[in-house]
């Protein structure tokens, strides 16, 4: 069984535009996978209806042999710790340190307030320290968010997925704010540590050279449609 299958996928927002129309595909474990397409084809919705960000209108989301769309609320919170996500503006706290960031990703109810490493055990720090050395930033665990580069805090934003222990990632845009050199580290990064620890990564790029550069499969989206499907290779060859 396949650790994602997307059937017959339909979205809308509204009654005049459908986002996704008939979007199908599987994601077997293992696998890195980019969701290439313009502005506007509907990548950052394939996403948010994987995750249940929003309610599928038509068709099916099947992860780890759930049914996403049907999931009752309460079941909502076990979804979002098997599937992780990365944001094009991470999303971090910035009030809060790199370490507290990170522990926040899988221990939310206890950083309410600053100050707070105390309530967490030695084990979850070091958890959260051997994400932030895989990624090279163990140096900047103190520091708050705020200070850091935006690569920096992206890589901030990697380690928070992970530590949460996910099945999938989920990437919207993780380097569309980035220089092409920071790109470069995040793209290193993520494709290296996702292998290493097994983890299935959906990364949504407009960059097509960058998706054909780290991906075993590309997916192209055109106005909420599928328009290619395969090898990053192909697609090379098209050119
Ligand atoms: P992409 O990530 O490929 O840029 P999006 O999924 O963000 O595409 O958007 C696809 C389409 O859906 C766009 O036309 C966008 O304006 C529209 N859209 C996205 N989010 C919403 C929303 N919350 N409400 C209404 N329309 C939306
Ligand atoms: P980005 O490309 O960085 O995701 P967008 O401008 O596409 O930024 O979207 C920013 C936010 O606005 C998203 O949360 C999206 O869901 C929402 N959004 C996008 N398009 C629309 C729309 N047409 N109507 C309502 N909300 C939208």
């Amino acid at each position: 069984m396949s650790l994602l299958q997307v059937e017959g996928l339909g979205k809308s927002y509204n009654l005049e535009t459908k986002v996704l129309k008939d979007v199908n595909f599987t994601v077997e474990t293992g696998e890195f996978v980019s969701v290439i397409g313009p502005s506007g084809a509907g990548k950052s919705t394939l996403l948010r209806c994987i995750n249940r960000m929003v309610e599928i209108n038509e068709g099916k989301v099947i992860f780890n042999n759930l049914d996403v769309g049907s999931l009752k609320k309460k079941d909502l919170r076990k979804l979002r710790t098997d599937i992780g996500m990365v944001f094009q503006h991470y999303n971090l706290v910035p009030r809060l340190t790199v370490i507290e960031n990170v522990l926040h990703g899988r221990f939310g109810y206890k950083t309410t307030l600053q100050g707070v490493l105390g309530r967490f055990s030695e084990e979850e720090k070091e958890q959260a320290f051997f994400l932030l050395q895989k990624l090279g930033i163990e140096e900047h665990a103190y520091k708050r968010c705020d200070q850091l580069s935006g690569g920096q805090q992206q890589r901030v934003g990697i380690c928070r997925a992970l530590i949460q222990d996910p099945k999938l990632i989920l990437c919207d845009e993780p380097i569309a704010s980035l220089d092409p050199n920071s790109s470069k580290v995040i793209m290193d990064h993520l494709k290296s540590i996702t292998n290493d620890l097994g983890i299935t990564c959906l990364v949504n790029l407009h960059q097509v050279e960058v998706a054909q550069d780290y991906s075993d499969r590309i997916i192209g989206l055109r106005k909420g449609e599928i328009v290619f499907d395969g090898k990053s290779a192909l697609l090379r060859e098209e050119q």
